[in-house]
């Protein structure tokens, strides 16, 4: 039986993740399954897969959480304390699915003990890439992408030398706006941010796809993975959501990942890595669809994915404070207090302050320092919405 474990369980990627465990339940052993705030659900699943232990991110709903388990045998915990140590028992495959930058302290503890580590969360490599790849090399832990594009790219390349490749496209949708005029954005309310054309997904990812945020992370991410330079690698604006990425090589060959928008299709493949086995998602009827078509990104429009590429320019800890400062803008903008079009102003003045001043970005990547950047970041962002917000 393989041990695995599900961090952020009961978000989107979690749930996913834990259907496709539950439809094979015999094959897994579930050792941590983790949360934040949705305690009745962590509690379920915890009883449903006989987990060893479930952890709550919030101390405050720890009690909670207890007499939701009370009687199982399964342990409880609760804190980011809590969630490193859970990621410190030993699993074979480990789901890495919280939202934002609390996820890398437990996936890199996982890497830590030698487990392969599923990647959803990828803010992880964006604010500390080669940290990541370091830790992974030095515990003979595999790090397997799980965002559907960069997933995508892993399929294409099998069996191909990465120094055929010319060029990497990832693929975005648009999200809800990209059919909108460009004057009308700043008035996008968070119901309009929050629903996607094409995927369901977890309401912070579903506004990033909106303001491409979510593809500016996934440039960076894929930077960080493939280890190519910012120059190969493009957006292109697909609106149907059914290739993924392509992969262009020397040759002038683009290979093509085309799938449903279900992340049960990425899940499964590092789930089952480095075979493949029968997922339940859907079968493409390409004659029924009929046509895909394709759009250049405007950067107007969307400044978040030339904000992106500064970031990549710059390298260092320039990630970690653009991812930093895009969740607190993002804050913003969900609390009511800043305007959809505001959150790149937020991102780019953090990014230019702390780029000017020594010290900062230049760090060395290191845990620590990447916490302390994040925390900097996050205070700047802060005061530029305090300055901004009505
Ligand atoms: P979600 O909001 O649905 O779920 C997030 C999970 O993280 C929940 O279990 C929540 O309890 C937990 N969580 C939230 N804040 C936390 C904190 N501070 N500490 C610990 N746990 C916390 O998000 P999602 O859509 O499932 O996305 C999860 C990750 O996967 C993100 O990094 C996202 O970018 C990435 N991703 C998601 C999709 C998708 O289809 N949903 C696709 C590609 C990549
Ligand atoms: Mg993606």
């Amino acid at each position: 039986m393989r041990r695995v474990s599900i961090f952020g369980a009961t978000g989107s990627i979690g749930q996913n993740t834990i259907d496709l465990i539950a439809r094979d339940p015999g094959s897994y052993q579930v050792v941590a399954l983790t949360g934040a705030s949705n305690i009745e659900l962590l509690a379920h699943d915890a009883r449903r897969l006989n987990a060893e232990i479930a952890v709550t991110a919030d101390e405050a709903l720890l009690a909670d959480l207890q007499n939701a388990l009370a009687g199982s045998g399964i342990k409880t915990a609760a804190g980011t304390a809590a969630l490193t140590e859970a990621a410190m028992r030993p699993a074979d495959w480990v789901m890495s699915s919280i939202v934002g930058a609390a996820g890398l302290a437990p996936g890199l503890a996982a890497l830590e003990q030698g487990a392969t580590l599923a990647l959803a969360n990828k803010e992880s490599l964006v604010c500390a890439g080669a940290l990541m790849l370091r830790t992974a090399a030095k515990h003979k832990a595999r790090l397997l992408p799980v965002d559907s594009e960069h997933s995508a790219v892993f399929q294409a390349l099998v069996g191909e030398d990465m120094s055929a490749v010319e060029r990497i496209i990832i693929t975005a949708s648009g999200g809800a706006f990209r059919d909108w005029p460009v004057e009308d954005l700043a008035s996008a309310t968070l119901d309009q941010a929050s629903s996607h054309p094409n995927w369901d997904m977890g309401q912070r990812i579903t506004i990033d796809s909106a303001s491409m945020f979510n593809k500016a992370l996934e440039l960076i991410e894929t930077k960080e993975y493939f280890g190519v330079s910012p120059d190969q690698i493009e957006v292109l604006v697909h609106p149907e959501s059914l290739i993924h990425a392509m992969v262009g090589f020397k040759d002038g060959a683009l290979m093509a990942h085309v799938g449903p928008p279900d992340m049960r299709h990425a899940i499964g493949y590092a789930l089952h890595w480095p075979d493949r086995k029968a997922l339940p998602v859907e079968r493409l009827d390409l004659a029924a669809i009929g046509q895909l078509t394709f759009r250049a990104p405007c950067e107007t429009r969307w400044p978040a994915l030339r904000l992106a590429r500064e970031v990549m320019q710059t390298g260092g800890l320039a990630g970690a404070v653009f991812n930093a400062a895009k969740e607190t803008a993002l804050d913003g903008f969900i609390d009511g207090r800043l305007r959809f079009t505001d959150m790149a102003g937020i991102v780019e003045d953090v990014l230019s302050k702390l780029s000017a001043q020594q010290g900062h970005i230049d760090a060395i990547m290191t845990l620590d320092n990447v916490a302390s950047i994040d925390h900097l970041a996050r205070k700047e962002a802060q005061e530029a919405i305090n300055r901004k917000a009505v």
